[in-house]
């Protein structure tokens, strides 16, 4: 058993597998010998190879398209973006006027998606139990009585900062956003000729996602903002999809603001929404708790990912994402290996004995 997994490490490493190629029988099982853990995926947790020196463009092309396809929450959030830019976006010749009416649907859809995605999820995942605990991280129940959440529940609490303040500051955003393309405070991107820059913003959102989510998830990690507004994140160190969007309003704003960007960027009402969808939707899928959704034994939409885990558990590690590797430059990076810990609790005991 232990040869398989050395084997199915190295495997992992030289030909950088994705979590998906691995055949099931080989993948590693339940940790209960690092009782921190119920379920640890492919060790190391791998970042892109785009930095990678000699270059590997098979590698670099394996990723790119695994991130993708045959099916990723990326994938189905873009589908539900076009979706709704058809159906439930306000046209722009009435985005034109700020109006509560358009707003008021704006958030009124927002409200659907964010019950949509992230209360489907909890109701797979720990209602219904449709997985019982297969390749769930954490196994500990969420906190039903604590003094540390708002209404004593974990869940509540996160479903009360999520719909409340983490919907509302989007859609506000939305509306900025969708008014400023109209009176032409943002620049445009003039469909149907300059759809070749369309694809490539799209394809390059979860490398700036990855940049501006480590830049400001930093900033906000020092001392004072820690404690007044980032803790509210951190008051849970084990997580479900109501937990990835629960944050203090002010954390919010913070966050969010990343579609700014489209104020120097040229840009669309669907990728407007693509955006912000993005930023929202995928934090709850990412802080679901399973490694992802399993069908007949094998991985068929992966979710949660065990690096932000991490960053829930030990709190000063893993603060940005896979795509760029921003934590393994500034010595932050926890791949999860045993090797990796040991290095992070000298670095952390180091820091607190000066
Ligand atoms: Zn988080
Ligand atoms: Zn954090």
């Amino acid at each position: 058993m232990v040869d398989q997994l050395l084997t199915h490490f190295n495997l992992c490493e030289n030909r950088r597998m994705t979590e998906r190629d691995i055949p099931n029988s080989t993948k590693p099982k339940p940790n209960r010998s690092r009782s921190a853990w119920h379920f640890l995926p492919p060790l190391p947790v791998q970042v892109s190879p785009y930095f990678n020196w000699p270059p590997d463009i098979t590698s670099i092309l394996k990723w790119m398209v695994s991130g993708w396809f045959p099916v990723s929450e990326r994938l189905i959030i873009l589908f539900l973006a076009i979706g709704c830019s058809f159906f439930f976006q306000p046209s722009l010749e009435t985005s034109q006027q700020l109006a509560p009416t358009w707003v008021a649907g704006l958030l009124l859809r927002n409200i659907a998606l964010m019950s949509l995605v992230a209360g489907g999820l909890h109701w797979y995942f720990y209602v219904a139990r449709k997985q019982g605990d297969e390749r769930r991280y954490d196994a500990r129940p969420f906190a039903t009585n604590s003094r540390l959440f708002t209404f004593g529940s974990q869940v509540r609490d996160n479903m009360f900062w999520t719909l409340v303040s983490g919907v509302t500051v989007w859609t506000a955003y939305e509306a900025l956003m969708l008014w400023s393309l109209a009176n032409g405070y943002a620049p445009q991107l003039s469909m149907p000729e300059q759809w070749l820059w369309l694809v490539v913003l799209i394809f390059l959102l979860p490398m700036w996602e990855t940049s501006h989510f480590f830049l400001i998830h930093r900033l906000i990690h020092t001392s004072k903002i820690y404690q007044r507004v980032h803790a509210l994140h951190h008051r849970n160190t084990n997580v479900g999809p109501w937990s990835g969007m629960s944050m203090h309003p002010l954390e919010h704003l913070i966050y969010l603001s990343t579609v700014l960007i489209h104020f120097v960027i040229p840009s669309t009402p669907m990728l407007v929404a693509f955006h912000l969808m993005y930023f929202t939707l995928s934090a709850a899928t990412t802080h679901s708790g399973y490694q992802g959704i399993i069908i007949g034994g094998k991985l068929i939409l992966p979710l949660g990912t065990y690096h932000h885990q991490l960053h829930h558990r030990y709190v000063t590690c893993n603060y940005g994402g896979l795509e760029i590797p921003w934590d393994e430059w500034t010595g932050s990076f926890h791949n999860g290996t045993d090797e990796a810990h040991k290095a992070f609790l000298a670095k952390r005991k180091g820091k607190a004995g000066a």
